[in-house]
């Protein structure tokens, strides 16, 4: 242990290069602790976490009571496998279940999981319930989108990163552009072939793109007259991020997803991850009705991990601080907060064209080309001012903290995030 606490960051990060798959460029920061909005690296220095390891961490590093009920779990059951039952899985089901309206969940543990878990039911519910014929059926997405990173997922991502030299690809989808409902319209009329439309409420990896404000409620009126099930993955965009429970609730700030909103949009499949631990666990779920659920039956899907009982103890804590602490209503009263001190820069400001988002996931456009290293070097300048941000695309910086930030917290950001930019005004 003495041997571990003397390693420099600098030794860490060349043993990473040297020992580790280079498949992540990450700024040059090592960290070592996290409690609520903070992070620490392993000189001691203090930092604002303002990505929440892509919203995974909404409750905060570290939260007592999540931890919590991880640890106790840890100690008393951790895997049984779906061979057998554990006590924790059905009281799980029946608390997520009832959380966000739907009969049934399937769960599993990482978020590219969950979505080829949508993708899969949505398929054998096309053959088996709509009557489409077998290996016929399509599945539209948008450009631009990111489910993940699984060989299918990439098979309809159009980051040339993601796909190059992956192939062959996974048939059976269609791309179309995000935000355009003729699009949709269009595409839903030329074939009887569709089985779903997966989309994203907001597209958090494109550079956090909120689309028009209808967008969703009529595309989903599109699935439903067309028998096309509306799948939102609501990994990144889910648990109270944009400042209701569920990015579909649209301006509902109550902790439930439920249909006696005006505002909300019912997913036909939900898709949910990253934060449904608090980021302390992997832990997913695909949620959807009995009609679309029951075609999957005994051995024809599942996962070692998903459904084990620290993954239900864990999830059951991390919904309940949602709850608790009334993160939705605080996101969103954040978030307007942040958009309007940072669009006052903006406005004077020749380094930064935009800041746009919804409860507290937001991003700003930087004044340069995708090509060029300036976010980069403005989330280098942060870092050393004691903020943590991680540019996307280029010449977009997210910015995503715990969402158990207060208003002084978030204030001191916004000055440290002001100040840095302006040491790049040209
Ligand atoms: C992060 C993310 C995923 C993938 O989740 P992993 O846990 O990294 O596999 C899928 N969809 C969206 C919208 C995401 O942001």
């Amino acid at each position: 242990m003495s041997v571990l606490e003397k390693i420099s960051s600098e030794e860490i990060i060349s043993l990473e290069n040297k020992y580790g798959a280079h498949n992540y460029h990450p700024l040059p920061v090592v960290l070592s602790r996290g409690e609520g909005v903070y992070v620490w690296d392993v000189e001691g220095k203090k930092y604002y976490d303002f990505l929440s390891a892509y919203s995974a961490v909404n409750q905060g590093h570290c939260h007592p009571k999540i931890i919590g009920a991880m640890v106790q779990q840890a100690q008393t059951l951790t895997l049984t496998s779906r061979a057998f039952y554990n006590d924790k899985l059905g009281v799980y089901e029946e608390y997520i279940t009832k959380y966000f309206g739907f009969d049934k969940v399937l769960p599993m543990n990482t978020g590219a999981e969950a979505v080829e878990t949508a993708l899969k039911l949505c398929r054998k519910w096309a053959y088996e319930k709509k009557g489409i014929h077998e290996n016929e059926a399509q599945i539209i997405v948008c450009d631009g989108n990111f489910h993940g990173r699984t060989t299918t997922i990439i098979s309809f991502s159009n980051d040339e990163n993601a796909r190059k030299n992956f192939g062959p690809y996974t048939a059976g989808f269609i791309k179309i552009p995000y935000d355009d409902i003729e699009a949709l319209e269009n595409v839903l009329k030329s074939s009887k072939n569709i089985a779903g439309f997966l989309v994203e409420p907001i597209q958090g990896e494109a550079g956090v793109y909120t689309p028009a404000e209808d967008y969703l409620a009529k595309a989903k009126a599109l699935c439903e007259a067309n028998n096309v099930l509306f799948i939102a993955d609501e990994v990144q965009t889910g648990i109270a991020r944009t400042g209701s429970i569920l990015a579909v609730c649209g301006n509902c700030t109550c902790e439930n997803a439920c249909e006696k909103q005006s505002t909300y949009v019912a997913p036909d499949i939900l898709i949910l991850g990253k934060a449904l631990s608090g980021g302390a666990y992997p832990v997913s779920a695909v949620l959807a009705n009995d009609h679309i659920m029951n075609v999957i039956k005994p051995g024809q899907h599942g996962s070692t991990f998903g459904g084990n009982p620290i993954a239900g103890a864990v999830a059951i804590a991390a919904l309940d601080v949602v709850n608790d602490e009334n993160l939705s209503q605080n996101a969103r009263r954040l978030g307007k907060i942040f958009r309007e001190k940072i669009g006052e820069f903006v406005k004077t400001s020749n380094i930064t064209t935009l800041v746009r988002g919804k409860g507290l996931l937001n991003a700003i456009v930087i004044n340069d080309t995708e090509e060029s290293d300036t976010a980069w070097n403005i989330c280098m300048a942060l870092r050393d001012n004691g903020l943590l941000a991680k540019p996307t695309h280029g010449n977009i910086i997210r910015f995503a903290p715990p969402l158990v930030m207060n208003e002084e917290q978030l204030l001191d950001c916004i000055s440290i995030i002001i100040n840095t930019l302006k040491q790049f005004e040209k």
